[in-house]
């Protein structure tokens, strides 16, 4: 085992957010690229948010997507306990540390960092008060990702609030050191809170860890951030929608990763040992629902059919597709016809309810487009006692129909998109002969001469 120690720190806030997953499975990539350890920490200070519930989305989250974790909740460590809320005597602890050090003072009920260096009494335009600025000396970071960064603190900072309540920037640093983390990869949100950590690390006498900042997820349009409002943001959503977790998996390693070469469909022992800081990039990266769906689809055409039904058969009882009545036979026959087509399972009652009733809605657009290709109703009155004089069976049915296309002098396909229409109500679907086979002749018989009136 290598000495790499990354960790995940989350809020819990009852989502489980894109942006979230994201730095959790870099950091549970770069543990396991380098045989590491992954320890999750509940940075749950914020008492109001980080119910029971909030925590139950979050682990959900991560083990739905695959992330286990090596340290934390539920598993526990040596470096424990994972919640901050229960750390309070580690945290009272480092503060002594900084207070034996003189780098700390009470103000106005609250506790202070000090920072080092000449010290200024100045007019601040935006407090519209005096303030003491300090000249303290730019802190550099060589972050694996930005490259270096220079920024200097001006003023002291809160670390205890008046309430008794350790501020962010003091406990996160006091659990990097106590946890032994060798590795901050986090949002680049927190970059401008770096110099902050980096000045308390020094305080204590420890060497920062590496940091690596990832840059932001750009939502589908415009210049702004992913923020949970939008379609695709929630983590626990996908699961629901009947998203595969590998894929979505897989999506968000791209997600301001690559390893360097076209590859995008990788399954997950590949991304492992092909994920480093410098596949990284710099810049924001943009969530994209259509390669996502792209991407599911190609790993729903996988499955084999057994695990495909497993998957789809509830979501098409809860949309009311299917009963318990309907024939397993017939069931799997229809989804061995769409798994290959429908995008997402979540899009699949659509794609075929057609299958199951014979109530379903004929498209307007796709009828107006057929009709200036000629009647629909008069070309399939042509057909129907084509298809009553033959066996469904696909090499019958497509014989039949080119035999009576020629004899029209026209092609076969001058047939299929008012048949499709007919008898589905759609422009698209699965593949039409293979779909008459399903359907079966009784239904498809009964559907012409009911389209046709
Ligand atoms: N609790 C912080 C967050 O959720 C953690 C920041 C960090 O990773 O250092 O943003």
């Amino acid at each position: 085992m290598s000495q790499v120690r990354v960790r995940f720190a989350p809020s819990p806030t009852g989502f489980f957010h894109i942006g979230s997953a994201r730095t959790a499975l870099f950091n549970w990539l770069y543990a396991r690229h380098t045989g590491g350890t992954f320890v999750l920490r509940i940075e749950d200070t914020d008492k109001e948010r980080n119910t029971d519930e909030a925590l139950r989305v979050l682990l959900d989250g991560m083990r739905w997507m695959g992330m286990d974790w090596d340290e934390g909740p539920e598993v526990g460590g040596a470096s424990g306990p994972y919640f901050q809320s229960e750390r309070q005597a580690v945290y009272d602890e480092y503060l002594l540390k900084l207070k034996d050090a003189g780098r700390t003072y009470e103000k106005d009920g609250a506790i202070w960092f000090k920072l080092e260096g000449e010290r200024t009494t100045e007019y601040d335009d935006f407090r519209k008060a005096e303030v003491e600025k300090v000249k303290a000396a730019p802190v550099v970071i060589d972050d694996a990702v930005r490259g270096r960064v220079e920024r200097a603190e001006e003023m002291d900072f809160v670390i205890v609030r008046k309430d008794g309540n350790p501020v962010f920037h003091l406990v996160n640093v006091v659990d990097d050191i106590a946890m032994g983390i060798t590795h901050v990869i986090r949002g680049e949100d927190h970059l401008s809170n770096t110099s902050k950590h980096v000045e308390l690390f020094k305080a204590f006498g420890v060497e920062p860890p590496v940091f690596a900042h990832i840059p932001l997820i750009l939502k589908e349009v415009g210049s702004g951030k992913m923020s949970k409002r939008d379609k695709g943001a929630l983590i626990e959503e996908y699961e629901q929608r009947g998203f595969l977790a590998n894929a979505v998996r897989n999506y968000i390693s791209l997600l301001g990763w690559n390893p360097k070469d076209e590859r995008e469909k990788m399954d997950i022992a590949e991304i492992v040992e092909l994920f480093d800081f410098p596949g990284i990039n710099k810049g924001n990266s943009r969530f994209d629902e259509k390669k996502l769906s792209a991407l599911n689809t190609e790993y729903l055409r996988e499955l084999n059919i057994e695990s495909y039904a497993f998957l789809a058969r509830p979501i098409l009882h809860t949309a009311g597709v299917i009963s318990e009545e309907e024939n397993e036979d017939y069931i799997q026959s229809v989804l061995t016809l769409c798994q290959s087509k429908a995008r997402s399972l979540d899009e699949l009652p659509d794609f075929c309810r057609y299958f199951f009733s014979d109530a379903y809605a004929l498209d307007e657009k796709t009828g107006n487009k057929i009709a200036k290709k000629g009647d629909p109703k008069e070309l399939l009155a042509e057909i129907v006692p084509v298809l009553d004089a033959v066996d469904f069976e696909a090499d019958a049915l497509q014989a039949a129909l080119e035999a009576h296309a020629e004899s029209k002098d026209v092609k076969v396909f001058a047939y299929f998109p008012a048949l499709r229409y007919a008898l589905s109500g759609k422009g698209g679907g699965p593949d039409l002969i293979p779909m008459l086979v399903v359907l079966g002749k009784q239904r498809v018989l009964a559907r012409l001469q009911a389209f046709v009136g």
